[in-house]
């Protein structure tokens, strides 16, 4: 009897494929493992084992595999089992799950690009015959394809001669090479507080009479300190006095100033409560106890602590009686949260039992955290990372912790699989018998309805750590304000003197512009035109800093035009305001103070982020322009004053979460401000003082907002009622577009009838010369999530059989956000 086995290949096909294999491959072969096969023409790719059997496939020939490339599985059977339930709930391929499931590294196929690890460390020796052959071609050339590996070898099987290759950390796959952020420390100097009193300070200038230059010194300090009372830098300190470094370090030789660094600090401080364990306040330690009575009875618990009520000191004790029970936890935060400072804390607390896996890290890195956390290694105790993390291989998982769950960046937008982190992970749970805690200050609608009712449990922490108050959060009427004069470019006076009085005493300013859609846009007076991009349906919007106007959806830019376009009058504006328009607004208002801006354009780079939060951390920034990026959880301790500049432009967003999501975002990002001892203080510009939303923000007033908000999702059908399915239409040609989803449209209705909304075009239409048309989808709660996709998997094939219609590409969203 032949043996076969059924593979996943990292590609969108419905099915798996079968292919054959000797008698003596199937007693060595587990699912899981990985083969080479060939596909196609002429093609090798890495495929996962997923079955392995006795019958042969119907329709095709059984072709042999190439070779095993494993000797014990990669992939485990829960990863298997939980791939397949992704790929059937999400509605896609399971080769799609496959590759946002596994590095890239695992995955080697014909078409892959080899390269030299940058100062790679090449021991001759230590090569066997054919690695040394491919070594030796990647000195002379900079890369090659495996397909020109196997010329070089002249074989057909050399994949495992490239794995040998990457674990031994001498050649790198398809990418470039990372290299690791390290903040770099910064040295500052205070007055040594023995000499805190005037007695001793007289003292201390007498003495100084012989040493002229370091009394000069001294006297600097104190003037620059009377005027910022923020850190001083031993190098600004220098550049300002005109004393040496070398005279300042003898002052700091004698114990008269003291040198520290912010950043060490911090770590110290984290340090510390390591050696002493974290103690919880009465109330964190309520909380904590409930959550564990409430994870007894149910799998799930959703915690709602306001921000700063340390959420964190409680999943660290959560994560604590887990890791004592020799069980895996899995921590998962919205990616741009990945920062150092969450990671510091753990790390602090739990030293080298903290794997971190991030996007950015290297390819060997990924790989490495990967081979630990499979093998259940004593490094891999506890796990943070970005929603990517819930493919990792547990062997022994007993808890996730979903911080921030109400972040709508858990869901994956494009490319498949669509699925959204904090919902997938609790299946994933599931599969180990472990819990879920979903933590938030502003929790999502649809987890706290099923709070609600009971399907998870809930604990609420309304106070914020060692007894800080919240945040006085005031809503400044900018209606009239612009009526009488009060404003300043896009600040109000009251604006702008909370923000003086904060820059004067030494504190921090965050200042929140929401990106969507208000960057500023040219529009001409006399005609009323606006410059658009030819490629997308939107208009350009200007960049002051070079000067030009640019798309936001595809990158199209052209320089800045002094003229209309369309009638050639002079008489253009620039209409709306984004983060950029307010930096400058801000440098000639204060013009002694370091202004930054956080937003996709500024953060970019490579660790750019990293070094703007680091910058802020070390007050080298004193006032931080941001967008929603802001919002994420950051912990900064000298940030008093959150101003939101206009609140008009979230609430107006035409999508029915758009009220969830202000609120969201506006006590988040309040929730920035005053974190140590001091009361904070928050700013609202807005037209519509008496909005709603905007009250219920300054009241901190969740459960308004949840009752308000879920009599709307009732009366118009939306979730947590109904289930949405979203179907997207792509194509260059405009009618194709519209033909196919009439066709499309029409099909659904005839099974799900009132249920199916639109075909409709979204508000930007056209993105790099595609047309979008989206059919939307409820599923009523008692109907049946599992026939619904079946059906509307049949439709899907049958429009997929239409010649007319190749080249319209569908997209389904389940669960759109
Ligand atoms: P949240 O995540 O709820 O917004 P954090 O966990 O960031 O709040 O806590 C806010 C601040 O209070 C942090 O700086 C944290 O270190 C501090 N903190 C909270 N709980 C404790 C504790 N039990 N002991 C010491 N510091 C704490
Ligand atoms: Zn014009
Ligand atoms: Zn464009």
């Amino acid at each position: 009897m032949p043996y076969f086995i059924d593979v996943i290949l990292p590609l969108p096909l419905q099915k798996r494929f079968t292919y054959t294999i000797s008698e003596a491959e199937a007693n060595f072969l587990e699912k899981g493992m990985r083969v080479a096969v060939p596909f196609g023409k002429s093609k090798v790719y890495t495929a996962i084992t997923a079955a392995i059997h006795q019958n042969p496939p119907q329709v095709y020939e059984a072709k042999p595999i190439n070779q095993i490339l494993d000797k014990t599985p990669l992939v485990t059977k829960h990863q298997l089992k939980f791939w397949a339930w992704i790929a059937s709930y999400y509605m896609c391929a399971e080769g799609d799950v496959l590759k946002a499931a596994l590095p890239g590294a695992f995955l080697l196929e014909s078409e892959s690009i080899v390269q030299l690890t940058k100062d790679a460390n090449i021991e001759e020796a230590e090569l066997e015959d054919e690695e040394y052959l491919v070594i030796e071609a990647l000195q002379r050339q900079s890369s090659v394809k495996i397909q020109e590996v196997m010329k070089i070898l002249d074989k057909k099987n050399v994949l495992p001669i490239i794995n040998a290759l990457v674990q031994k950390g001498l050649v790198v796959l398809n990418q470039e090479i990372y290299e690791q952020y390290k903040p770099k420390k910064i040295r500052y100097v205070r007055l040594n507080p023995d000499y805190d009193n005037e007695v001793k300070m007289h003292q201390l200038l007498d003495e100084l009479e012989k040493a002229p230059k370091q009394k000069e010194a001294l006297l600097s300090f104190f003037s620059i300190k009377a005027q910022h009372k923020k850190p001083l830098k031993v190098k600004d300190l220098s550049d300002k006095s005109g004393v040496s470094a070398a005279i300042i370090k003898s002052l700091i030789k004698k114990g008269i100033l003291e040198e520290y660094y912010e950043k060490t600090d911090r770590v110290a401080f984290s340090g510390e409560a390591s050696q002493m364990g974290i103690q919880l306040s009465e109330l964190q330690q309520k909380a904590f106890s409930e959550i564990e009575a409430g994870l007894q009875e149910q799998d799930v618990c959703l915690f709602h602590g306001i921000t700063s009520s340390g959420k964190t000191e409680i999943y660290i004790k959560l994560i604590e009686k887990i890791i004592e029970n020799g069980q895996q936890a899995l921590y998962v935060l919205p990616e741009i949260a990945l920062t150092t400072q969450l990671i510091e804390r753990l790390r602090a607390y739990f030293g080298d039992k903290v794997l971190v896996y991030h996007s950015k890290y290297s390819v060997n890195e990924r790989v490495e955290v990967y081979r630990h956390i499979l093998e259940d290694s004593e490094k891999a105790r506890i796990v943070i990372g970005a929603r990517s993390s819930i493919f990792l291989p547990f062997a022994n998982l007993g808890l996730v912790v979903i911080d921030e769950e109400h972040e709508t960046s858990f869901k994956q937008f494009d490319p498949a699989p669509r699925y959204h982190a904090r919902d997938a992970a609790i299946v994933l749970a599931n599969f180990f018998k472990a819990k879920t805690v979903l933590g938030s200050a502003t929790p999502s609608l649809e987890s706290y309805f099923n709070a609600k009712h009971h399907k998870y449990a809930f604990v609420e922490l309304n106070r914020r750590y060692g007894d800080v108050l919240e945040p006085e959060i005031e809503i400044v009427d900018i209606k009239t304000k612009y009526k009488k004069k009060e404003m300043k470019g896009h600040f109000s006076d009251k604006m702008l003197a909370e923000i003086k009085e904060t820059l004067d005493g030494g504190e921090q300013v965050i200042l929140f512009q929401n990106r969507r859609g208000f960057s500023p846009v040219l529009e001409c007076n006399t005609c009323g035109h606006s410059p658009q991009c030819p490629n997308c349906d939107v208009s350009l919007t200007y960049h002051s800093h070079n000067n030009q106007l640019r798309c936001h959806y595809c990158g199209y830019h052209i320089a800045m035009q002094k003229k209309c376009m369309a009638c050639d009058s002079s008489e253009v504006t620039t209409k709306g305001f984004g983060t950029e328009q307010i930096e400058t607004e801000l440098k000639t208002i204060f013009p002694d103070y370091k202004t930054a801006r956080m937003d996709q354009d500024t953060t970019r780079g490579k660790y750019a982020y990293e070094k703007l939060i680091n910058a802020f951390e070390q007050q080298e920034i004193d006032i931080l322009i941001g967008t929603q990026m802001l919002t994420k959880g950051l912990d900064f301790r000298k940030v008093n004053l959150v101003g939101i500049m206009n609140a008009d432009n979230l609430l107006n967003f035409p999508d029915f979460r758009a009220h969830e999501r202000s609120f969201q975002l506006m006590l988040q990002v309040a929730g920035r401000a005053g974190r140590t001892k001091k009361r904070g203080k928050v700013l609202i510009q807005s037209y519509n003082p008496h909005h709603q939303i905007i009250q219920q923000v300054s009241m901190g007033d969740y459960a308004g907002m949840y009752k308000d908000q879920l009599e709307e999702r009732y009366n118009y059908k939306y979730p947590p009622f109904y289930r949405l399915i979203r179907i997207t239409l792509k194509c260059r040609d405009y009618s194709k577009t519209n033909d196919g989803a009439d066709w499309l449209a029409t099909g659904m209705k005839n099974v799900f009838k009132e249920n199916v909304l639109g075909p409709e075009f979204p508000p930007v239409a056209r993105i790099r010369n595609e047309y979008y048309k989206n059919i939307l989808l409820k599923i009523p709660q008692q109907q049946s999530l599992g026939k619904t996709k079946e059906l509307l998997q049949r439709i899907m094939e049958s429009f997929k059989a239409i010649g007319a219609f190749r080249s319209v590409k569908v997209v389904i969203n389940v669960d759109p956000i």
